[in-house]
């Protein structure tokens, strides 16, 4: 059956047709993906009120374009899903009233989708990927580390308890005057400093749990910037030693996640997932490969376009939750905070 998604939570306006036939069967149609980069750009960082306007300007044409790319007519959909949250809540809204709207219009049911679910399966889009698998996501808005067990089935081990990975790689680029989004232009400049020559914290070190924080780091590289000559030389060293810092943090953040995977699962904990824009980061992923190699997992790092934000994995998530027959009520509401994993939501609230 195909089934239409639609994403719209943070600052990328997609929509996507799948073919599903099975688990580990699937085909995508369509994927369409309107970026706001270049309405963020004069502010360094995703500006809600902007995000959603310009959601509601592109989702109808985004919508369309998904369904003539893939050659369908609305009324072969079976099934109409977006993401209903996390995420900026006027954005979600717009993308979510959207598909109520199809929902109805087409007799079709509707399929909210968990937005850090679509994340959770994004490794599928590419090729198949057995359950259990350890996830690192790695995003502009996010920081966890999950286990996936299986269909709506998540443990999360760790997540950040203040700014996001992504969110650290944005502000340290935004502090050097070096552009958004930062990750990819910090990685430019890291590859010709020396990762050693500034002192940054390590967050966490040493501590016995897998969540993050990055906030300290951010400030000790505007403190570091601050206290440098500013020159290019500068620039360089600092963000080499802040993507290293990052690297270290993430290893051993990942270690100790990886320990309680192994519990959990026993002889089954064989796969390592990372996904998310910073997943992006070459340095990065080579920090994860080494220590994969060192744990004896795989590695599975999906191809980028599937990593960053995109509406396929949420026509994904959707098809499996069809095929389960977990539909939702149009009244359904959209959701600023969704946690995967609502018991251990409860124990640490300010993460979702
Ligand atoms: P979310 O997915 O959590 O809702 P988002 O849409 O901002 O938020 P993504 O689109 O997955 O997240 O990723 C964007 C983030 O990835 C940005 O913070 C960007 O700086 C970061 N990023 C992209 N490329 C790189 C890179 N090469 N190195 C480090 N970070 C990167
Ligand atoms: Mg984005
Ligand atoms: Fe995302």
């Amino acid at each position: 059956f195909l089934v239409l998604g639609i994403e719209s939570s943070c600052d990328e306006t997609a929509a996507s047709v799948l073919r599903y036939t099975k688990e580990d069967d699937i085909e995508i149609l369509s994927s369409i993906i309107a970026s706001q980069d270049e309405e963020h750009a004069p502010f360094g960082g995703v500006v809600p009120e902007i995000a959603a306007r310009a959601h509601m300007q592109k989702i109808d044409y985004i919508i369309e374009a998904a369904i003539n790319d893939a050659n369908i007519e609305y009324t072969d959909l079976a099934g109409i899903a977006a993401t209903s949250g996390p995420g900026l809540i006027g954005g979600v809204i717009s993308g979510l009233l959207a598909a109520k709207g199809l929902a109805l219009s087409l007799g079709r049911p509707l399929l909210a989708v968990n937005h850090l679910e679509g994340h959770a399966l994004s490794p599928r889009l590419a090729a198949p990927c057995a359950f259990p698998y350890l996830l690192l996501l790695v995003s502009g808005g996010h920081t966890q580390l999950l286990s996936v067990n299986g269909l709506g089935d998540y443990t999360r081990l760790g997540s950040t308890v203040d700014d996001a990975a992504g969110e650290a790689f944005d502000k340290s680029a935004k502090v050097m005057g070096l552009g958004f989004p930062g990750g990819p232009n910090v990685e430019k400049w890291a590859a010709k400093g020396d990762p050693n020559s500034i002192p940054l914290p390590r967050p966490f070190k040493g501590k016995d749990h897998a969540d993050f924080s990055f906030a300290g780091l951010k400030t000790a590289v505007a403190r570091a910037w601050e206290a440098s000559d500013k020159s290019d030389i500068a620039k360089a060293n600092i963000c080499a030693s802040f993507q290293n810092a990052v690297g270290d943090v993430m290893r051993e953040r990942t270690l100790r996640a990886i320990a309680m995977f192994k519990s959990l699962h026993g002889e089954l904990a064989k796969r390592f997932v990372v996904a998310g824009g910073v997943a992006a980061n070459k340095a990065l992923r080579a920090r994860l490969t080494e220590l994969c190699d060192t744990e004896g997992l795989s590695l599975l790092a999906p191809p980028l376009k599937f990593c960053t934000d995109n509406a396929a994995m949420i026509a994904l998530a959707g098809a499996a939750k069809l095929a389960a027959g977990d539909i939702d009520d149009l009244d359904v509401a959209a959701r600023p905070r969704w946690p995967l994993d609502q018991r251990a939501a409860s124990a640490n609230p300010a993460s979702g």
